[in-house]
């Protein structure tokens, strides 16, 4: 099932007995839907290409602006004015011609995302807004899908992975339900690069350890990531039997 090439470009995480060829297979039978093709979903994208995940499906629907290339660094100045999904598809096939990329250049709404979502294994929400996250939420509850929650503004990050599989797995909405739009995103407030591209790498961890099967993914835990200090700290996180979203299925 892997090719001489392929044992080659992966054999220093195959020869990772977490890994191995099973976890390679496993990866290359794999589908991950990125969710914003931003400051998070580029390392994201990047890494998950480089590993051989064999089906990336991006979504984003907006256009490389130069004040972009700060932080997002799977795009570059020749880049700009061109769609992020078309930027992203160059610099993934570059990289990685073995593997599968599938576009969504369109804005999605319910029905699209719930397809979208139901054709994967992982959803990563790499997405810089509320109401984005709660939809990309309520669509992986409803899909049973793994998401790999990351955040990063300023000088703060946080990481979570919600797994509706588990019964005890809290969702984005239980830790997060009372947030609303007016807050600010990276555009207004500011964020330094490499902060978005630790997050966005851990995502991309956790989203290989989700697909290849090994590890324990980041399930009921909220890592907090403050990058003035360096300090991390992790909080341990609860389902909400209340949840609109996820306490009704569950329940
Ligand atoms: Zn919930």
């Amino acid at each position: 099932m892997l090719t001489d090439q392929e044992l080659l470009r992966y054999s220093r995480q195959i020869l990772l007995q977490q890994v191995d060829i099973d976890g390679q297979l496993r990866l290359k039978n794999g589908r991950a839907l990125i969710i914003g093709l931003g400051g998070l979903g580029a390392p994201v994208a990047l890494y998950l290409a480089a590993a051989g995940v064999g089906e990336l499906h991006l979504a984003d629907f907006d256009t490389v602006d130069l004040t972009n290339l700060q932080r997002q660094i799977i795009h570059d100045t020749h880049s700009v004015g061109q769609t992020k999904v078309d930027s992203a598809l160059q610099r993934l096939a570059g990289i990685n011609p073995e593997i599968t990329l599938v576009a969504h250049r369109a804005a999605l709404d319910a029905d699209s995302l719930a397809a979208a979502v139901t054709a994967v294994d992982v959803v990563l929400d790499c997405s810089d807004n509320f109401s984005t996250r709660e939809a990309v939420n309520a669509a992986s509850v409803a899909a049973g899908k793994p998401l790999v929650s990351g955040a990063a503004i300023r000088l703060e990050g946080q990481l979570s992975v919600f797994d509706p599989r588990r019964a005890e797995s809290p969702c984005y909405h239980c830790l997060y339900g009372h947030g609303s739009d007016t807050e600010l995103t990276c555009s207004e407030a500011g964020v330094v690069g490499p902060l978005v591209g630790v997050v966005g790498s851990l995502q991309a961890l956790e989203a290989l350890k989700l697909l290849a099967g090994f590890g324990e993914p980041l399930v009921g835990r909220l890592l907090l990531i403050d990058a003035l200090t360096t300090r991390f700290r992790e909080l341990r996180v609860k389902r909400d039997p209340g949840c609109s979203v996820c306490g009704v299925q569950h329940g």
